[in-house]
């Protein structure tokens, strides 16, 4: 008899308990609350991977593996804001420039985003940059285009340039890099976007100073953290700046 009262006031109490949070759980959001592109897979693109390492540093450390290591920093932030994410390459794979594009087409990609580091003959070059795909009829910034023609990613000159200029915002202010500017060049994966596409490059790894830098976990979580606010204001979920 004992049993069955204790029994009954635990139903009594989850009944009660269901009553009163039931229309918390079950309200629905109001309409129209949460910007389109909210509802985007944005794409993660690690450059290189497998038998491409990349550039190679000063001390011998792989672009290859440094961006792998950014990527999965902005994707785990990205994933704490509730924002889908896929990666290009999630380990040391081999991944043609081609199925970068496929799979990011396959996922309904809302945003892509490229990620790399640079390299230069000249070690003192240093810094920031950022690259999409010249304007329909326009060289790109090195002026050596070879194609004018018009491409998918086209489609997006205006977000293009909206894309690049917050996560490159994002990336310098929050590191101290120097500022190379937003470039234009028709690289495969920005030609073949079918979404709003950025290519950014970390740092030069032909750089003493800036590889070293590059090679703190703090350094490119910072990194991380300025891509992520970049996409974030992108999307429409933040206001920071
Ligand atoms: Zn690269």
């Amino acid at each position: 008899m004992l049993a069955y009262c204790a029994l009954s006031r635990m139903l009594h109490r989850a009944v009660l308990a269901a009553l009163l949070w039931a229309p918390v759980l079950l309200w629905p959001p109001a309409p129209g609350a949460q910007p389109l592109l909210n509802e985007a897979t944005v794409v993660l693109d690690p450059g290189h991977g497998g038998t491409d390492p990349g550039a190679i540093g000063i001390s011998g450390v792989k672009e290859k593996d440094l961006e792998l290591d950014v990527a999965g920093r902005v994707r785990r932030r990205l994933q704490a804001s509730n924002i889908r994410t896929r990666l290009t390459r999630s380990g040391d794979q081999t991944v043609s420039l081609r199925d970068r594009s496929t799979r990011a087409r396959s996922w309904g990609a809302g945003l892509f985003v490229s990620i790399h580091a640079n390299s230069a003959a000249n070690a003192a070059a240093r810094g920031a940059e950022s690259y999409i795909l010249p304007a329909h009829g326009f060289a790109s910034t090195s002026g050596s285009a070879s194609r004018w023609s018009t491409c998918d990613g086209n489609a997006f000159d205006a977000a293009n340039m909206l894309l690049a200029f917050h996560t490159h915002k994002g990336m310098v202010l929050n590191t101290g890099a120097d500022d190379r500017g937003i470039r234009r060049a028709r690289f495969q994966v920005l030609r073949e976007a079918n979404c709003p596409a950025v290519l950014v490059e970390c740092g030069f790894l032909s750089n003493r100073a800036e590889e070293r830098r590059l090679r703190e976990s703090a350094y490119r979580e910072k990194l991380a953290e300025g891509i992520t606010q970049g996409i974030l204001t992108m999307i429409g979920q933040t206001t920071r700046y």
